[in-house]
């Protein structure tokens, strides 16, 4: 396995990769890698003729209190177990590798970054989508994987590579979870023992709406009220949003809503903020 740090080297690699034919799948991330992680990149494996992981903690997408200096950082691991699931490449930039001296552009979406996690963090997916444009410049993959855990991340790269015409495929998949529900995260070796035994309320509850609109529920308000009782029933648990917008472009449900909807949520405990999501197929109207 190839650790590569310059965008000029990686561009070299992917370009001769491509000359000889090979197919390349691209997973982003900005590593201390977990299991959710590495399906992204067996994902990766089974479709590419190259796999190339980038470890990437990118400034550009924290806002300025937020966890850029403790996000946590482990490349030797890391490195191992991206080895371990057949990864050919690793792209490993330093912060200045990406963002020199004078640099000044940015990747700007007008409506899917101002809600849900948007709201709370206004910088977030502006850089996110700069980075993965910067990324699949240095990267030149065929595909890139991404996970629905961060749904609307997944919806924001996707459209950008659409709008901007970009020369490459958009694949998501599906949350990986720990063995009682909670979404595995980078983040969750934050939460104290008390916070870790409540989190899976954030599970607990969109199974429940799941439940509910299985039962043939239709009522919006019903179906968000239930979520949010179930997550505020756990003591440390501090709602940021509970939401259902439509999809594809995250517009405000109506109140009997009708066909497929994003129901995300995003939940403090302590200072630690943890987000989930389930896609709520409901019935067509009439
Ligand atoms: P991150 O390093 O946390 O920014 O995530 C890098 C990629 O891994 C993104 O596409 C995430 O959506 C994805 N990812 C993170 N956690 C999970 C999970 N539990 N299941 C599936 N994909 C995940």
């Amino acid at each position: 396995m190839l650790v590569l740090e310059t965008a000029a080297k990686m561009q070299a690699f992917s370009k001769a990769q491509r000359a000889d034919g090979k197919t390349i799948g691209f997973v982003p991330t900005m590593g201390y890698l977990h299991e959710g992680h590495l399906a992204l990149m067996r994902k990766a494996r089974e479709l590419a003729d190259v796999v190339v992981l980038s470890i990437f903690v990118n400034p550009t997408q924290f806002g300025k209190n937020e966890d850029l200096d403790k996000y946590p950082r482990d490349f030797d691991r890391d490195s191992k177990l991206a080895d371990s699931v057949g990864v050919d490449v690793i792209f490993f930039p330093k912060p200045e590798e990406m963002y020199p001296a004078g640099y000044q552009t940015s990747i700007s979406l007008a409506n899917l970054p101002t809600v849900l996690c948007g709201k709370s963090r206004p910088v977030h997916f502006g850089g996110v989508a700069t980075v993965c444009c910067k990324l699949f410049n240095i990267v030149q993959p065929h595909f890139a994987v991404f996970g629905k855990k961060d749904y609307q991340q997944f919806l924001v790269v996707g459209r950008m590579v659409k709008d901007l015409n970009m020369d490459l495929e958009i694949i998501g998949a599906p949350t990986v979870r720990e063995s009682d529900g909670l979404a595995m995260s980078s983040r969750n070796v934050y939460l104290t023992p008390a916070q870790r035994a409540q989190a899976p309320a954030l599970i607990e509850a969109l199974r429940r709406a799941e439940k509910m609109v299985a039962a043939g529920h239709r009522d919006r308000d019903e179906i968000l009220a239930e979520v949010r009782h179930i997550v505020e029933s756990r003591p440390d648990a501090r709602i940021d949003y509970v939401e259902m917008l439509k999809l594809p472009d995250l517009v405000d449900a109506a109140a009997q809503p009708a066909g497929a909807h994003l129901l995300a949520l995003a939940v403090f405990f302590g200072k630690t903020r943890l987000i989930d999501n389930t896609v709520l197929e409901f019935g067509l109207a009439g």
